[in-house]
């Protein structure tokens, strides 16, 4: 096999895939979990599965992570069969252990995992054009629409409060508090901004409490690049990048595909006169998602979707500037008012979806075709 780690052979063998592989080599970009393509057949072989090491420092518990995809998986798999569509190519399929364990854990405790590679598929890295937009917003909407009556409260929390707004803002009212770097007087401004928007931390985690948004499958890293489309037809073909799922709010997979995707620059630009929400992008992939997804969602759903596109950004500019307060401890910095820059960009974007939230709302109504259901809280 040319493989050179013990702990990779083992994983092979132990998905039974050593007897069969020809050759396996390292795979992709990502820099979270180590990724390897394995090849099967003569010659150079076909490219066939991926086996990955999960990286143990962000998935605590890889047990819980597993199971969440095998619980999603499974289930897509089944009514996909169901219908009479393509089940290897729709959705991932993990693979279990020869004991059917969901992961194999190697000598040195490494937890492996392995799935099939979806062949013929392209992977589109940024938005090119609204299209692109409009077809990530229509994956991710038959998602939400495909697991709708997944039971979601039978999810792990694999990161613990992950998009718990209220906890963003006591974490980033405790940073400021401490100021242990003494940077609080360099971010007035963005502080008053966090300040004069608290009330909104509540309003979403307010209604799904009181049973009004219904708890959802949530995917929760809704990237483009975690879509892999079809090489001769250009759909979408299936949603991939499956860790995270996770049980939560319909509004913030989407709204965070509209924090990045929307934007007309980079999340650090410097220059703020660069930044813009784009209300063409917004509307692009809204239209996507909402003839997706439409049929699933509740009224009150589709009603607080700019909701959810302004939560999730302003979340994410309150979390830069707490990293920023706190030292940068927790995202990459090149240098020391990196994180504030980011913060920036974000509260613009949320101020220029204030100022267009009359248009964001006849968006979402031009594009809300069916009726919505009843609210149906799980
Ligand atoms: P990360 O968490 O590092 O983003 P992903 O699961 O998104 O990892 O995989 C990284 C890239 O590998 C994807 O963006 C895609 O280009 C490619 N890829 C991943 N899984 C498959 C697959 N099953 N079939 C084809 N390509 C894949
Ligand atoms: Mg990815
Ligand atoms: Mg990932």
């Amino acid at each position: 096999l040319g493989v050179e780690d013990r702990n990779l052979e083992d994983a092979l063998f132990a998905f039974k895939l050593g007897e069969v592989a020809s050759y396996v080599k390292p795979f992709g970009s990502g820099h979270i979990n180590d990724t390897y393509a394995v090849y099967l057949g003569d010659g150079a072989g076909t490219l066939s599965y991926v086996i990955q090491r999960i990286n143990t420092e962000v998935f605590k518990k890889p047990q819980e992570v597993m199971e969440n995809i095998f619980g999603v998986t499974e289930y897509l798999r089944a009514r996909i069969l169901a219908r009479g569509g393509d089940a290897d190519r729709e959705t991932l399929n993990y693979i279990k252990t020869k004991t059917g364990a969901p992961y194999f854990e190697d000598a040195d405790g490494g937890p492996w995992r392995c799935y099939n590679y979806i062949p013929d598929s392209v992977c589109i890295e940024s938005v090119r054009t609204p299209k692109d937009f409009y077809n990530s917003g229509k994956s991710f909407g038959a998602f939400l629409r495909e697991l709708e009556n997944y039971p979601a409260e039978t999810l792990h929390e694999t990161i613990e409060k992950f998009h718990d707004t209220r906890k963003r803002l006591r974490d980033f009212e405790t940073a400021l508090e401490r100021d242990v770097w003494d940077r609080a007087r360099t971010c007035k401004p963005e502080t008053a901004f966090v300040q004069a928007h608290a009330r909104d931390c509540a309003v979403l985690m307010d209604l799904l409490e009181q049973g009004r948004l219904p708890l959802r499958v949530t995917h929760n890293d809704t990237k483009l690049n975690n879509i892999l489309f079809d090489k001769d037809t250009g759909e979408g073909l299936c949603v991939i990048d499956l860790d995270t799922i996770m049980p939560g709010l319909a509004l913030n997979d989407y709204g965070d595909s509209i924090r990045f995707g929307a934007s007309t620059a980079r999340e650090d630009e410097p220059d703020l006169e660069k930044v813009h929400f784009d209300l063409e992008l917004f509307e692009a992939y809204t239209k996507g998602y909402l003839e997706t997804a439409g049929s699933a969602l509740t009224d009150m759903e589709k009603e607080y979707l700019p909701w959810g596109a302004k939560m999730m950004t302003l979340e994410c500019g309150i979390r830069f500037l707490t990293d920023y307060l706190q030292g940068d401890t927790y995202f990459k910095v090149t240098h020391s008012t990196h994180n504030l820059e980011r913060a920036r960009t974000q509260f613009k974007l949320v101020s220029e979806m204030e100022a267009h939230w009359e248009e964001m709302g006849a968006i979402v109504k031009k594009y809300s075709m069916t009726e919505g259901k009843e609210n149906h809280a799980h």
